[in-house]
């Protein structure tokens, strides 16, 4: 597994990989790797010829109040785990080598970032966005991996490679879970065993969600209140401690819909102590 620290070194190998008409897939992740991010490398290993991950700490998608230097660093790790799922190569850049002294350009990111994590996180997916298609360019692969977890990431992904016309076919890959049904996140490292406990009000929420819509419910306020009640239930001990929002919108668009007639997907972000948890699921009527 080679190991690519410039930029330069990380376009040369994937050009030299599709000069032989080699399919390539990319793995970007922020490191701290688990299961989901291993199980994406897993999936593109499985499809491509060639896998590169990316483990990059983008500073630009965090707010200057988020948790950006505390993130968790576990690169020997996570190289690890990469080369025990056969993956090609990792690009490992320093901060400067993607924003050199001087860079100034981003990307507006398309009309579906802009609910949701856009209203709470306003500066987020133009980070996100700026650093994908830098990735993309660096690393011209012909696929690349992303995790349903993120799943309004994953929309704003899709809508700039149509809208930009990137070269890239976007593979979606299933939310590796906890056993009992939380979410794996490189964030997850920062609850204690009794956050632990409430983090799993999310996974009960979306249940909730989608055992009222089997039940018949079709109303998609009604089943936003069970999720916020499902999510805040018997009080602070067993509860989130904050909910951002729980919403149930259309799976494409993320626009609100009064009533569910089409597949849609409820989606939540709460905080439980410090840590900010998201989380959602795909609901069909
Ligand atoms: P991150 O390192 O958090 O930026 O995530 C890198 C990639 O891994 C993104 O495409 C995420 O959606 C994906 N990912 C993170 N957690 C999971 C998970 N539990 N299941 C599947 N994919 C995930």
């Amino acid at each position: 597994m080679q190991i690519l620290r410039t930029t330069e070194q990380a376009t040369e190998l994937v050009w030299r990989w599709r000069c032989r008409d080699a399919s390539v897939g990319l793995v970007p992740t922020m490191g701290a790797l688990h299961e989901g991010h291993l199980s994406l490398a897993r999936t593109s290993v499985g499809r491509c010829d060639h896998t590169v991950t990316t483990i990059f700490v983008n500073p630009t998608q965090f707010a200057p109040h988020e948790d950006l230097s505390r993130y968790p660093r576990t690169l020997d790790a996570d190289l690890e785990g990469l080369r025990r799922e056969g993956v090609s190569a990792v690009f490992v850049p320093e901060s400067d080598e993607i924003y050199p002294p001087g860079f100034s350009t981003s990307v507006q990111p398309p009309s579906v970032a802009q609910s949701l994590e856009g209203e709470f996180r306003p500066t987020h997916f133009q980070g996100v966005a700026t650093v994908v298609l830098k990735l993309f360019h660096i690393l011209p692969t012909t696929h690349a991996f992303f995790g349903q977890k993120d799943y309004q990431q994953l929309c704003v992904i899709r809508a700039m490679v149509r809208d930009l016309n990137v070269p890239i076919e976007i593979v979606a890959c299933p939310t590796v879970r906890e056993t009992d049904g939380l979410a794996m996140s490189s964030r997850n490292r920062y609850l204690n065993a009794e956050e632990r406990i409430r983090a799993l009000r999310l996974f009960a929420a979306l249940d909730a969600a989608e055992q009222a819509v089997r039940d018949g419910q079709r109303d998609a306020a009604e089943i936003e209140r069970i999720m916020q009640a499902t999510l805040s239930a018997d009080g602070p001990e067993q509860g989130v401690d904050s909910i951002d929002y729980a919403k149930l919108v259309d799976s494409q668009t993320l626009q609100p819909i009064p009533l569910i007639h089409d597949r849609a997907v409820a989606l939540i972000a709460a905080k439980v102590g410090s840590t900010r948890l998201i989380d959602n699921r795909l609901i069909d009527p």
